[in-house]
């Protein structure tokens, strides 16, 4: 695993697994021997980021994280398409298309099914409170799950398809709760615990907290 070290104006370390890359924030002056000490005390957190970081990364050759379960993939020669059946996710495709933009039509077949799943979730927690929104989009988001802006934009991360179903449901919970409120005041959690009244228990799993 790579590092990177990032000094700043700051008191505390924090921890950031992003890609391959272990990124270490910590304050100006402070000893490396501190910072080795306190990483080796985190070890287990770790080990279970670079596990989750497998999860999010897209190779034919190995088998693909949906909601926790691992699939592998069977390719073939064919007209292209992309079908999740007993247990293997069959992609066929014709022998012109490269591996590169194969991946990148498994990458948009994740997308839609997320999307799918989003909208069950925004659209159940319409059905609790109403509201409206301008516009879900799936990206490609490696510093937060979701956001939703000032004009009732929501948009989630596609690495949510490789997390679980109340994870998914937790994180629309919360970007829903931002078009009642921007910030993260009382006013806010109260909304959310109304959306999601197990919001803790689901998130606590793929957080990615910052130690
Ligand atoms: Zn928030």
């Amino acid at each position: 695993m790579k590092r990177k070290v990032i000094y700043q104006k700051r008191k505390s370390i924090s921890l950031q697994v992003i890609n391959e890359t272990l990124v270490i924030k910590v304050p100006y002056n402070i000893k490396m021997e501190l910072v080795d000490s306190f990483i080796s005390k985190k070890q287990k957190w770790l080990d279970k980021q670079y596990e989750l970081n497998k999860r999010f990364q897209l190779f034919l050759d190995k088998p693909v994280n949906i909601l926790g379960e691992w699939y592998p993939i069977v390719l073939r020669d064919g007209k292209f398409s992309i079908e999740l059946i007993n247990n293997q996710i069959i992609i066929i495709k014709p022998k012109s298309l490269s591996e590169e933009a194969t991946v990148q039509r498994l990458r948009k077949y994740l997308n839609n099914q997320l999307e799918l799943l989003i909208q069950e979730a925004i659209d159940e927690c319409h059905l609790k409170k109403e509201f409206e929104y301008n516009e879900l989009k799936i990206k490609k988001l490696t510093a937060s799950w979701g956001n939703c802006s000032s004009k009732k934009r929501l948009t989630f991360s596609t690495r949510l398809i490789h997390t679980s179903l109340p994870f998914i449901h937790a994180i629309v919970c919360h970007e829903v709760s931002h078009l009642f409120e921007m910030n993260h005041s009382k006013q806010f959690y109260d909304c959310l615990q109304y959306f999601c009244p197990t919001y803790k228990q689901d998130i606590i799993e793929f957080t990615r907290p910052t130690i």
